[in-house]
């Protein structure tokens, strides 16, 4: 806001007209020709001086039994990145990515193997939203941060990505309507937790052994688990929220009895949630989900100790739903 009065100022305009700016582009307008409360002159000068970053919407697959959207944006300088529209009992969810590709080199992700491109403008982030509700004709209630990327390795933008779409005159959108997801930067995790308490938390655990984790997840190296379950409950007991940890379940790498036994002893007595993911195959990596019925097991025995866990329920099944994949197979799209 205060950018958009200053460069209203600039144009030798008054500053409230940064303000109009600011709504207009909150309202999902790009072109300054509708922004209709301008004179001529000033939408003419606009155009000339400046531009709305924007995304476009490349590809839909929809799944339509359960109103599952995956969305393909296309960005100005021909990069892709994925986002996924969910309805949910609570209202609509959108999965936003925050860098084209990834450098965290997660085995199971589908989202690094092409490497790292860039990050994501906190605009071309927001915009993600607004394509998305375009695209859908209905609202996004919810964001999480868990496209493409790592939010936490883009830090600068993605703070102002959720201010802005916090922001009262903006899309007003409650910080506790908004997750972000990270494969454990611990750090930033610490500065996130003083600069966020109000926004959900989710931390992308997969293993509790080190020299297992650091296989599936190279960033373990940097970041061990057991400093990294310290920082969670850091945000835990600062937040008062209850933290999310991801688990995709991968067949004979992650779901024995020793990885179920090491979970009750690491997470009991924490305030979080197991997310249960069965894994979305990418076929380059290799790597075999297991059975929903095994899912549910390990469940039910994480519960029975008093550690709250649910299966992710699996949405947009018939439309290469997991991170990384739609962008992959679409290469003559971008
Ligand atoms: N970089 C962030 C956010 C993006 S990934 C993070 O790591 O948390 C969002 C979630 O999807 C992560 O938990 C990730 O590990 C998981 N994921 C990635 N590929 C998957 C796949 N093929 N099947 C199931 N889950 C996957």
């Amino acid at each position: 806001m205060e950018e958009l009065q200053a460069f209203a100022a600039e144009l030798g305009e008054k500053p409230f007209r940064g303000k109009q700016l600011f709504r207009w582009i909150h309202r999902g307008v790009r072109d300054f020709g509708e922004m209709t409360d301008f004179s001529k002159a000033l939408r003419a000068k606009l155009s000339e001086r400046a531009y709305v970053e924007g995304v476009t919407v490349l590809k839909v697959q929809h799944d339509k039994k359960d109103g599952t959207r995956k969305l393909l944006f296309g960005l100005a300088d021909g990069n892709a990145v994925e986002g996924v529209f969910m309805r949910y009992k609570y209202g609509n969810s959108l999965c936003v990515s925050s860098q084209v590709g990834c450098k965290m080199g997660c085995r199971f992700c589908a989202s690094a193997l092409d490497g790292f491109v860039r990050n994501l403008t906190a605009g071309e982030m927001l915009d993600q939203v607004f394509a998305a509700e375009q695209e859908s004709g209905e609202s996004v209630n919810h964001i999480v941060v868990m496209g493409m990327g790592e939010p936490f390795d883009n830090y600068e933008n993605l703070q102002r990505f959720l201010r802005l779409l916090h922001h009262p005159e903006g899309r007003n959108l409650s910080y506790r309507n908004m997750t972000v997801s990270t494969s454990g930067i611990i750090p930033v995790i610490r500065q996130f937790t003083e600069d966020f308490p109000q926004v959900n938390l989710a931390i992308s655990l997969h293993r509790l052994d080190d020299a297992g984790r650091s296989r599936l997840m190279p960033i373990n190296d940097t970041y061990p688990v057991d400093e990294l379950l310290l920082a969670a409950r850091d945000y835990t007991e600062q937040s008062g929220r209850r933290i999310t940890f991801e688990y995709t379940l991968i067949h004979g790498e992650n779901d024995t009895a020793s990885d179920i036994a090491l979970m009750k002893q690491k997470l009991s007595g924490m305030l979080c949630h197991v997310n249960l993911i069965p894994l979305n195959r990418v076929e380059e990596t290799h790597l075999a989900g297991g059975s929903r019925k095994r899912a549910e097991e390990i469940a039910k025995a994480l519960c029975a100790q008093g550690i709250p866990a649910t299966v992710r329920r699996e949405l947009g099944g018939a439309i290469d739903g997991a991170c990384g994949q739609l962008r992959l197979k679409n290469k003559s799209v971008y």
